[in-house]
């Protein structure tokens, strides 16, 4: 190759850099990394953020967007994930609330669609939960079905530097194989039950809960997976304004670098949107999903 091609190449290839490095899965993504913060309260998540104690979040919302998530039923944990990782409203998923529920019916969940669609072994599910109670899959519990379709599946780490630190390691793990992460992460709701919504641990928490996504963006830096992975960060409930109880906290988020989310939703709108982004046909879901991709103008109601 000559001095000239030489030069020639360098030129196209800086010319092209800006484009390169703005580089975000148009198309379906290769990776996805669900990010749940269990109770955090959309407002006081807004006040944090405003107060520059979540730079990581705010990094985040500044490469694709925050919405608000609103919530219709009922504000508790099995019912608020199970939304979120299926699509379905609790008349369909079998999970009303913490202490109304069966196993949601197999095949249902983003883990069991994904194992589907891309084949057993060429793609990785992990689930990693902070909480062990409301996150059992022993048979009638709510992820009976669902931790089958999982690679790796551990609850009950309780604090946010374990979950953390867990699914930092299996992020080295699975690095070579496309993959989508649930990561729970608990301390906000603890603290809000112990402490109060407007209590200085709960804001803590929140903070950690922050470093953490921190963390993980910077291990998919290293790792080179950045620019081929969403992040989704949302919540399962809020809580109920300066209380230690969540019984009427219908007001969360998500907050995510996908550039395609364009609306505010509900929390049975988040699993079709993953499913959408990792380039599924939603119209063969069967049962038809409850919710639809944030990526398109909200459905016209049916009543
Ligand atoms: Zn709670």
């Amino acid at each position: 190759m000559s001095r000239r091609h030489v030069l020639w190449l360098a030129a196209i290839f800086l010319a092209g850099l800006p484009v390169l490095l703005m580089a975000q899965p148009i198309g379906p993504a290769r990776n996805i990394i669900l990010l749940g913060w269990d109770g955090a309260q959309r407002a006081h998540v807004k006040e944090a953020m405003a107060r520059g104690e979540l730079p990581y979040l705010s990094d985040l919302a500044r490469e694709g967007t925050i919405v608000g998530i609103d919530i219709l039923r009922t504000t508790d944990t099995k019912a608020g994930w199970t939304q979120i990782l299926t699509g379905y409203l609790p008349e369909v998923s079998r999970v009303f609330s913490n202490s109304r529920y069966q196993s949601i019916p197999a095949g249902y969940t983003i883990f069991e669609r994904l194992k589907d669609h891309f084949g057993p072994r060429n793609f990785a599910t992990v689930a990693i939960f902070g909480k062990l109670g409301h996150m059992e899959a022993d048979p009638g519990k709510p992820y009976y079905n669902m931790k089958k379709a999982t690679d790796v599946f551990v609850n009950g780490l309780t604090y946010n530097d374990v979950v953390g630190a867990t699914a930092l390691g299996y992020l080295d793990q699975y690095r070579d194989t496309p993959f989508f992460f649930f990561i729970h992460f608990a301390e906000v709701d603890t603290k809000g039950h112990a402490n109060g919504e407007n209590s200085r641990e709960y804001n803590s928490a929140l903070i950690s809960d922050d470093y953490w996504l921190g963390r993980i963006m910077q291990r998919l830096r290293l790792l080179g997976l950045y620019d081929q992975t969403l992040l989704y960060v949302t919540a399962d409930h809020g809580f109920d304004e300066g209380e230690t109880t969540h019984s009427d906290a219908p007001y969360v988020f998500l907050a995510t670098n996908d550039r395609l989310v364009l609306r505010s939703g509900e929390r049975a709108d988040i699993a079709p949107t993953i499913l959408y982004r990792f380039g599924l046909d939603l119209t063969k879901i069967f049962p038809p999903l409850n919710g639809s991709p944030l990526c398109f103008p909200a459905p016209k109601p049916k009543w």
